[in-house]
């Protein structure tokens, strides 16, 4: 089978199997071996690793995962991209095809069976409108993870990344940046891709903290005064926190923790660190 990553072989494969793309699968295949070589060097994946890849494709990636890795899982919920992947992975016997809809999917059970409950490293190149449900599930679950790498929208990226006082700072990075270091790897324009997306994309990498880098005796409660501070972007702290759900304080709880903080009872959440979220769930809990 021949090495995919670059038109001809791509438009070769698509031809041989009548293949439609589906839109509501977001299905935009990379064909630059460029790009598909900083993934996997990003990755970090070695002989030792077990990969779980999502949205395999035609298999593009997955030929590069199987040369480097231990053993590769990939998810892939079209059912008409399953004989292309068996014929174009037909020469690699690490990787074992799955066919299901990634967020419907116990990853955890697939991780035990797979790699003995050890960190895995995911690799995934998504439609974009399941990028954000996949990690925030894959961080908050009990799936061990040693990091992310990920195609993303060049914006999410951004997001992933910005920090207070910026117009891309939000519920987003802080979430992400509580539960890992993110790494941009590479930006990709649309003509990396067939078809081409209408935005341009980016590779970030996430690397799981072992350790959070700020310390809540309740993250629910965290996230929840995250949530409803960008909620509600314009109001202060104090107007955007009253009446939010899942932050049962009143007013006046939350001017006092603002002024043990030595925090201006008039601050806005969006000027908030990490740091600043943890300590105000923890003098409210
Ligand atoms: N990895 C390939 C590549 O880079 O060329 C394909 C990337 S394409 C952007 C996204 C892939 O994810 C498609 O193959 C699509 O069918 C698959 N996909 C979409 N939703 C999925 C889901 N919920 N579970 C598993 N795979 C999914």
């Amino acid at each position: 089978m021949a090495v995919l990553g670059n038109p001809q072989n791509t438009i070769a494969v698509l031809k041989k199997y009548n293949f439609n793309f589906q839109k509501k699968f977001g299905q935009n295949f990379l064909i630059d071996t460029r790009v598909l070589e900083k993934i996997i060097h990003a990755s970090g994946v070695t002989g030792e690793d077990f990969v779980l890849e999502i949205g395999p494709g035609i298999g593009t990636m997955t030929q590069y995962l199987c040369e480097h890795a231990r053993e590769v899982a990939a998810v892939e919920i079209d059912k008409n991209l399953i004989p292309i992947l068996k014929e174009t992975l037909s020469t690699y016997e690490n990787v074992e095809v799955i066919h299901e809809d990634i967020l419907k999917m116990n990853i955890n059970d697939l991780v035990q069976k797979k790699n003995q409950g050890k960190a895995v490293k995911v690799v995934a190149n998504l439609p974009y409108y399941i990028t954000t449900p996949i990690i925030m599930s894959l961080f908050e679950s009990q799936v061990p993870l040693d990091s992310i790498t990920i195609m993303v929208q060049k914006e999410v990226a951004e997001r992933m990344q910005a920090g207070p006082g910026t117009k891309d700072y939000g519920a987003l990075s802080l979430a992400v940046q509580y539960y890992a270091k993110t790494e941009i790897v590479a930006n990709v324009p649309p003509n990396c891709f067939m078809p081409r997306p209408n935005v341009g994309s980016a590779v970030i990498k996430l690397t799981r903290y072992k350790e959070t880098p700020v310390q809540t005796s309740d993250e629910r409660l965290m996230f929840a005064l995250i949530r409803a501070s960008f909620n509600q972007r314009r109001k202060t702290l104090v107007n955007g926190l009253n009446n939010a759900t899942g932050v049962p304080y009143t007013k006046q709880q939350v001017l006092e923790a603002l002024e043990t903080m030595e925090l201006p009872a008039n601050i806005r959440g969006e000027t908030l660190t990490l740091k600043q979220f943890a300590e105000l769930s923890n003098l409210l809990l």
